[in-house]
């Protein structure tokens, strides 16, 4: 228990960020925050929420609560539209509308960052520059594996300054993998959680502690909650709904578990030392 581990939630709405984005805040949004929050307190865990802007504007209370319950509040951009589907002045724009709207919010600085479906990859090689200069300090979208809708292959597992193209720096804190026979699996949050049973994620967390790395994991509030695609029988398409709810109700106990086992808190901490060499260096 002497790594510092990242845990990380992407606050937004399953059907809102997933199905349609002009739809309104389901009423289970709320309501799976606080069940998040309640668990954490109880395991006295603390946590980087990426607050996405459109969920923040539509249900500001939350943002607070999860301020005032001692967790990291930075951002996960205005929209959710994957990086990769925007020009570098449409990014520049969905950064700074969340930006002003969480600080404006929560009265904090936001300087993290962490893209939809982790779009940051080959095809925005101007993505750490453009979050640099719109004040970010730390970044947490590189998911190191190449999958079919996203991921760097071969990206380096531990976090690291990056020195940008146009000569900026940022911290960038990939998502946490397991290496097994020679290859990179993803262990890092969300499905992969849900799927895998409790032993492959403590042997991985136990393998990232051996090499002193710490490693990143992610969620989303709606993973606490194993009724919602029940909810949207009719509106959403049933293999949407199987893959999307698989291995819910077991979630809430992998992540307690995870946190029992392992060191966890939030970004802003576990990154320290590479926060602060960057604000030497600059
Ligand atoms: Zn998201």
């Amino acid at each position: 228990m002497n790594v510092l581990h990242g845990l990380s939630i992407d606050l937004e709405d399953w059907y809102q960020s997933t199905i349609d984005p002009s739809a309104e805040l389901s009423a289970r949004f709320e309501a799976n925050t606080e069940k998040m929050l309640e668990s954490f307190a109880a395991r006295g865990v603390r946590a980087t929420f990426f607050v996405l802007g459109l969920a923040a504007e539509k249900s500001p209370g939350i943002v607070r609560a999860v301020r005032d319950a001692g967790h990291e509040v930075q951002s996960h951009g205005y929209g959710h539209v994957e990086v990769f589907h925007l020009t570098r002045e449409q990014f520049h724009q969905d950064l700074l509308r969340a930006k002003g709207l969480l600080e404006d919010l929560t009265g904090r600085e936001i300087f993290g960052y962490r893209a939809p479906s982790f779009s940051l990859d080959h095809r925005t090689p101007w993505a750490w520059d453009v979050l640099a200069e719109t004040g970010h300090r730390y970044d947490s979208s590189v998911f190191p594996i190449e999958m079919r809708r996203y991921g760097i292959a071969d990206y380096p597992l531990e976090p690291r300054i990056v020195d940008t193209p146009e000569g900026r720096r940022i911290v960038e804190a990939p998502i946490a993998v397991f290496q097994f026979m020679g290859r990179r699996v993803p262990v890092g949050g969300g499905g992969y959680v849900r799927l895998w049973p409790y032993w492959i994620l403590r042997n991985a967390w136990r393998q990232m502690e051996r090499a002193n790395r710490p490693g990143v994991l992610y969620m989303h509030p709606y993973e606490y909650d194993p009724g919602e695609l029940k909810s949207y029988r009719g509106q959403v398409g049933w293999k949407t709904r199987l893959h999307q709810g698989l291995g819910r109700k077991k979630f809430p106990r992998k992540v307690d578990r995870l946190c029992g086992d392992f060191h966890f808190g939030p970004l802003c901490e576990t990154l320290m030392p590479w926060l602060e060499s960057l604000t030497i260096s600059t």
